[in-house]
């Protein structure tokens, strides 16, 4: 079959690519430690799914408004009220199937050939796929590990021209790991409105928050950063609902209006189960959360005091999230027995899995030549296991 050009060009996602190697090589019978995927190993909580089996025995079980059921839209403005002060209307607010749905929707609705999105690099891997697929140029601002992977004011301002469309903003970030402070969150803010700039400020991972980190919503610095702001965020990774496929959109009434009319024509309703269960997890105990991310936080102290005792190897400690991101340049060029001499680190993210066992994501992938991420949504007892061989397989190097 012919393909369309946009389609022709798009390569499969890359953390999905890499958790299939690290699957065909389990298949060959070889233990393989697996830190590729960005989900947590959670069980969804108990309360959740009792309330999608009582939506399934109440007849939820059709077509619901395309953009979603009314109760979730209320349960999501009280939610953004409740944790951050943020006064939205339902209306305000478009039910996805998932959030890496509620960003293409963004994308689709607002932009088009001629059109540039400023995205800082290290980047989520479906950012450029997403925006090429609209016709839009990504235009990539590297960020540094010295700047804490943050986006500096100085650096948004030098990127805007008069094609700019849209910022995407990725906070906490994944592949980074790293949350934004207030202070440099602020002052983009204040960019993005002296310049009119809209901001896609993608929050998927907002309650996935270590040590003294804060967290603000970006569009929090007032009303008039708050027109500007399109929040994206869902219940994949707070609530362990990756599979249920709920996220979100809050926007301007205008792209509002425009999403939902795409949204509409494109997918219709997220499932009418899964809102449902959305709603239990949105408006019930938010202990759950609590839990997870205590939890989080103890497999987070583990990796870094893991990776700080091996050798030339250089990373910020992640203050949100759950990845570890960390530089191997150093490993660059050095020998392995068997005289495989890595030269990227998507050569050293294949070596590290076909010689060590360990499955891990390139930065190449992330727009991030150097680094290798590595998720600790898993256990300590396999998060050892897995340093362990990757401590080991350093050690080979000569
Ligand atoms: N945004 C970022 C930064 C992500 O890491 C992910 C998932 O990994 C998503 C969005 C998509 O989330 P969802 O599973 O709700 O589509």
């Amino acid at each position: 079959m012919r393909l369309s050009s946009a389609v022709k060009s798009l390569k499969p996602s890359a953390t999905i690519a890499a958790a299939a190697k690290a699957k065909e090589l389990k298949a060959t019978g070889v233990h393989v430690h697996e830190f590729t995927l960005g989900e947590p190993d959670f069980p969804t909580p108990a309360h959740i799914c009792d309330a999608a089996k009582a939506a399934m025995d109440a007849g939820h079980t059709h077509y619901t408004a395309a953009t979603g059921i009314p109760e979730l839209k209320k349960a999501i403005c009280a939610a953004y009220k409740r944790d951050y002060g943020l006064h939205y209307e339902p209306a305000q607010v478009i039910v996805t199937n998932g959030a890496k749905h509620a960003i293409h929707n963004v994308l689709a609705s607002m932009c088009g050939p001629g059109d540039e999105v400023i995205i800082p690099t290290p980047y989520w891997v479906s950012y450029s796929a997403l925006v090429e697929l609209t016709g839009a140029t990504p235009v990539l601002v590297p960020t540094s590990q010295e700047s804490g992977f943050c986006l500096s004011p100085e650096q948004f301002e030098e990127a805007i021209t008069d094609r700019t469309r849209l910022l995407m903003l990725n906070n906490p970030c994944n592949p980074t790991g790293m949350a934004y402070p207030v202070g440099t969150l602020e002052a983009l803010a204040r960019v993005a409105v002296e310049r009119n700039i809209p901001v896609l400020s993608d929050e998927i991972y907002e309650k996935l928050i270590y040590g003294d980190t804060q967290f603000r919503s970006f569009a929090s610095f007032g009303e008039d950063v708050k027109a500007l702001t399109i929040t994206v965020s869902g219940v994949s990774k707070a609530y362990a609902m990756t599979g249920w496929r709920i996220g979100w959109t809050i926007a301007p009434n205008d792209l509002t209006k425009g999403m939902s009319n795409l949204q509409s024509q494109q997918t219709s309703n997220p499932c009418s189960i899964s809102q449902y269960a959305a709603v239990a997890a949105l408006d019930g105990p938010q202990a759950c959360i609590t839990e997870m991310v205590a939890e989080f936080a103890k497999r987070r102290d583990y990796v870094v005091k893991r990776l700080r005792a091996m050798p030339d190897l250089s990373f910020a400690d992640p203050s949100g999230a759950f990845y570890a991101f960390f530089d191997v340049t150093k490993y660059f060029g050095r020998t392995w027995p068997g005289g495989k001499v890595p030269k990227n680190s998507t050569e050293f993210c294949d070596l590290l899995l076909s010689e060590g066992h360990v499955a891990t994501v390139s930065g190449d992938d992330f727009g991030a030549p150097g680094y290798v991420r590595l998720s600790f949504a898993t256990s300590i007892k396999t998060l050892e296991a897995g340093l362990n061989a990757l401590e080991e397989f350093l050690r080979k190097a000569k």
